[in-house]
């Protein structure tokens, strides 16, 4: 990691040609190198901080590059918690290379991955788990983890990680002062209460990783040759990505589209037929071994059948991550559709695509519920292990000083102490910082 005494640059936007394309730059010479790359502006936008202002790149030689919006943030009160500029170009290849040529030739240094954050963290702006709730945002999937990232962004772990400490220090107190002065510590006096209330706390936040979101679910389409499973994939799809004939049996191998239902990204499987009680009479024996083999690893299964009588298999199993989906509802007569609709089946058409709108719906928010941390927030396992360490060094304290031995509390609450720190960033080994910041994108 380099000192934070130089400017550093880069492209917050992605490669390739869009509308706008935005250059951060932050460092203590973000004001000077914004005057230098600048011509002709409707304001000094050093002079002018928080505000949009409409000028001109400039290359070496004076002539006019892009007209671009400028803002500059001085720090302390930016994101970074340095001077902090931006530069609003056009978003072409060119145009941002250019702009980024005149940066660098100015005196900025190309940013590193996560460069802008890892700042933001050594200025204090903000602590570990926010700064890697930054990448869980850019990186969400759903909207349940979007939910999910914005809690952490927002500082609830932060907020409760801070509130476990002090409690910690408080115990820790009373327990240290009970060895100076060589008494038995007051069990009852000791705040076990609030070192309960702690255990609880981190368990609640540490309970909620068991339902974090997958980034990518497989969804697989299983069920007998013939009943529509091709046709519904494109259907879902909206576009045709699996082969479909009258003939039974003719999906062979698995064909997949990456989709996204309302808001969850879903990698889609279209199986060869699998039977659902007269299995393998059509279809091959390697198509339907493949079928099974991903059905079994499937984060979740759409059963399609044409038969509204049929049943769900694997009911106990999979209940939770499965459906039920009645096909070709088109060819149905009124009674059967009244009947099957009475049963609660999900009917639809992927010929007339009847229903393939509510499907996809309850899809993507059946997915959410299952996958995604709609009431959790989701931690990594670098969050999760120092959270434990808190846990275990509560419960080890609270079992020691119930056989009175203070000296063992105090090393054990020491422990759970160090565990919030781990959480919060202070103190954390540069590698852990590195291989941290190394899987966010340039620029952020
Ligand atoms: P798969 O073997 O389960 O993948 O089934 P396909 O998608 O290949 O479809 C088998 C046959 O059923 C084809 O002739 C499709 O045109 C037909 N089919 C699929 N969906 C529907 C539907 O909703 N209504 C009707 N009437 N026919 C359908």
């Amino acid at each position: 990691m380099d000192a934070l005494d130089d400017t550093i640059v880069a492209r917050g936007t992605p490669p390739g040609a869009g509308a706008v394309a935005v250059i951060r730059l932050s460092g203590p010479d973000a004001g000077p190198l914004l005057a230098k790359v600048t011509g002709k502006c409707s304001a000094d936008p050093v002079q002018n901080p928080r505000r949009l202002i409409l000028g001109w790149v400039v290359d070496e030689i004076g002539r006019n590059l892009d007209e671009v919006l400028l803002v500059f943030m001085p720090g302390p009160k930016s994101y970074t918690g340095e001077d902090l500029a931006e530069i609003h170009c056009h978003g072409g290849e060119a145009v941002v290379a250019a702009v980024m040529e005149e940066l660098m030739r100015a005196g900025a240094r190309g940013a590193m991955r996560g460069e802008f954050t890892r700042r933001a963290l050594e200025n204090g702006k903000l602590d570990l788990t926010r700064a890697e709730a930054v990448n869980r945002m850019i990186r969400a999937a759903t909207r349940e983890q979007v939910l999910g990232a914005s809690r952490l962004l927002g500082g609830e772990a932060e907020t409760l990680a801070r509130r476990v400490r002090e409690e910690l220090l408080g115990v820790l107190a009373r327990v240290e002062a009970s060895i100076d002065f060589c008494e038995e510590p007051d069990i009852a006096g000791l705040d076990l209460k609030g070192l309960e209330r702690i255990v609880r706390d981190v368990r609640l936040l540490l309970g909620s990783v068991r339902r974090m979101a997958q980034e990518e679910l497989e969804v697989v389409v299983a069920g007998r040759p013939n009943v529509g499973k091709s046709s519904l994939v494109n259907a879902l799809a909206q576009r045709p990505v699996s082969i479909v004939t009258s003939e039974p049996g003719t999906t062979r191998d698995a064909v997949r589209a990456g989709i996204t239902l309302h808001g969850a990204r879903v990698d889609l499987v279209d199986t060869a037929g699998q039977g659902l009680e007269e299995a393998g009479s059509l279809a091959s024996r390697e198509a339907e071994r493949v079928a099974k083999e991903k059905v079994k690893q499937a984060g979740f299964v759409i059963w399609v059948s044409d038969r509204p009588g049929d049943k769900l298999p694997l009911e106990g199993e999979r209940a939770r991550t499965s459906l039920f989906v009645v096909n070709k509802v088109d060819l149905l007569s009124g009674e059967e559709r009244s009947a099957a609709k009475s049963a609660g089946r999900l009917m639809v058409s992927a010929r007339t695509g009847e229903g393939i709108e509510e499907l996809s719906e309850f899809l993507g928010r059946r997915l959410g519920e299952e996958f995604g941390p709609a009431d959790g927030v989701p931690l990594s396992s670098r969050q999760e292990d120092a959270l434990g360490r808190t846990l275990r060094g509560v419960e080890q304290a609270n079992a020691v000083l119930e056989r009175r031995q203070p000296e063992l509390a105090a090393l054990d609450l020491k422990d759970a102490l160090q565990g919030v720190a781990d959480l919060l960033g202070e103190g954390v080994d540069v590698d852990v910082l590195d291989r941290i910041f190394s899987e966010f994108c340039i620029g952020k």
